[in-house]
């Protein structure tokens, strides 16, 4: 027998109780601001599972209203767990000079 995998996209209240917090101004201001790499995901090949969004462990990552994830780059810490877990590996960590190169 084979095992059948829900593939329709979860929301919070459909996952395990865990420690959540949203993201807001520290004490030392917007903790984003000392980060060295940052995200970009490649929206032609996000195919909107949340994966990201489930584990970025700063929960700055939320879903748009077409599904796909947008991040919050003010709380970002960069520390690349999205790109890590991303399924199609749409996730590129850039290094912030590089990131102002690019725009
Ligand atoms: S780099 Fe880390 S903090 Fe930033 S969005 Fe990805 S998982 Fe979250
Ligand atoms: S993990 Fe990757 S494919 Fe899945 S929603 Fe995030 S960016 Fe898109």
């Amino acid at each position: 027998m084979v095992n059948e995998v829900n593939t329709e996209p979860k929301k919070r209240a459909d996952m395990p109780k865990t420690s959540y917090s949203k993201p807001m101004v520290g004490a030392t201001g917007e903790t984003g601001s000392w980060r060295t790499f940052s995200p970009r995901i490649d929206y032609e090949r996000c195919n909107k599972c949340r994966t990201c969004w489930l584990h970025c462990p700063e929960a700055v990552i939320s879903i748009d209203d077409e599904g796909f994830p947008r991040i919050d780059l003010d709380y970002c810490k960069g520390c690349g767990t999205c790109a890590q877990v991303c399924p199609p590996e749409c996730i590129e960590m850039i290094r912030e000079s590089q990131e102002e190169a690019d725009d």
